[in-house]
């Protein structure tokens, strides 16, 4: 079977459509700036046919263009639509009424409205998407795969925040977690790797642009460091993860701001990028720091020591600890990060092997064999596990 996987955001629609048979991409690329002109790219295998300005006015064209281009006689990659058994669309925030992958119909679609509360810049775009797609091809069967789905698991004293009781009732304001797809991918190939014992205690770090620390506990999560929304947790490309939430009251009275422009300056312009004043790129901070900028070094210490604490707590969260994970842009390719995040972790019996963590994007264990805590590189693909995830459910 093949299966397109279709990422939507407000102006933007990621896809890749993959042959399940053997989990290759055929296809892939980004309608950016809908809405706005518009920017189109497709890559057949890893060759750029397509990357120019084109006219995007709304979601259902840039569906349009993808399409087209799959199918085109020249450049596609299937002879007709019919090839594609199903869509699986990543929806952000499913609430708590979705803790897995679910079968789209009208009643699907209406709840993931009903919580676009909580996401109120991602669930009406991915709805957008959805719609987009039905439009064009009627008959293909489609999955939601939801972010938060993985950390429905997490037992009531992980997700509930201390505030009062009745803003968790009539909001649902508490803990969700984000990135699931691929802590539940990631996890669960670190349990395969651990040999799939009956009880495991992994903390998977998956440190990208928006970074993310989970506990997972025989497979399932229990505690995650994002919160209601993606901003809380360890600092980030340009988030500022937890900080005291009087500085927000601070922030306002001080620069004559309201809520909206603070909580945007904490979301775009904090985390490392903020501290640093140099970038939101890690491969940046680690050139500017290497080059004398102090600013630059205290962001990647930061992080690195955030990042540490968490991966602590959930030691104590998970009681014991028998595998750290590092997965995405910096947990797969920034080699002196994971030194740095380790280093402090050696009391908790983590050695790493500093050979062998000279790697970058591609499986491996890093830890020495007498470490008592396993360390692995396991590259993640949340593109892959839609594709499962919604295989699986239209099988
Ligand atoms: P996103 O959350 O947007 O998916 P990524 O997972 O791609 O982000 O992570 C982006 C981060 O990963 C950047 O800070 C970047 O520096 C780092 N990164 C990505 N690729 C590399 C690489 N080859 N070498 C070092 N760092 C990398």
């Amino acid at each position: 079977m093949k299966v397109l996987v279709i990422n939507c955001g407000s102006s933007s629609l990621k896809y890749q459509l993959i042959d399940m048979r053997t989990q290759e991409v055929l296809a892939k690329g980004l309608c950016d700036r809908i809405g706005v002109d518009g920017h189109f790219s497709y890559k057949r295998q890893n060759e750029t046919l397509i990357d120019q300005d084109k006219d995007i006015p709304n979601h259902e064209v840039a569906v349009g263009l993808v399409l087209d281009a799959l199918k085109d006689p020249t450049m596609g990659v299937v002879a007709s639509l019919s090839e594609i058994g199903a869509v699986g669309h990543r929806i952000v925030h499913g609430g708590e009424k979705f803790c897995q992958a679910t079968l789209l119909d009208e009643e699907v679609i209406d709840q993931i409205q009903k919580v676009s509360d909580l996401a109120p810049l991602h669930n009406p775009a991915n709805i957008i998407g959805i719609r987009a797609c039905q439009a064009l091809m009627p008959h293909t069967p489609m999955v939601a795969v939801f972010d938060t789905a993985f950390h429905q698991t997490m037992p009531q004293k992980a997700y509930m925040y201390a505030l009062p009781y009745e803003y968790y009732e009539k909001y649902g304001i508490r803990r969700y977690g984000f990135h699931g797809t691929s802590h539940e991918y990631v996890s669960h190939r670190c349990i395969e790797l651990l040999g799939n014992p009956k009880q495991s205690r992994i903390v998977v770090c998956h440190l990208g642009n928006g970074s993310s620390i989970t506990a997972v506990k025989d497979g399932k999560s229990i505690d995650t460091s994002m919160g209601l929304t993606p901003l809380e947790g360890v600092a980030m490309g340009t988030r500022c993860g937890a900080i005291d939430p009087a500085i927000v009251e601070f922030i306002a009275a001080h620069e004559k701001m309201d809520v909206q422009k603070v909580l945007n300056i904490l979301n775009k312009k904090s985390g490392v990028a903020g501290l640093s004043g140099v970038s939101s790129d890690f491969r940046d901070l680690e050139s500017a720091a290497n080059a004398g900028n102090e600013r630059a070094q205290i962001a990647l210490n930061v992080f690195a020591y955030q990042v540490a604490k968490y991966i602590g707590s959930y030691a104590v969260a998970l009681g014991g600890l028998d595998a750290i994970v590092f997965t995405a842009g910096i947990g797969e390719n920034n080699v002196t990060m994971r030194e740095q995040i380790c280093q402090s972790l050696a009391f908790l019996g983590v050695e790493l092997d500093l050979q062998k963590n000279q790697v970058r994007g591609q499986e491996r264990q890093l830890s020495t064999p007498d470490s008592k805590v396993k360390v692995y590189l396991i590259p993640t693909n949340e593109e892959l596990a839609i594709a499962q995830q919604t295989m699986a459910l239209v099988r």
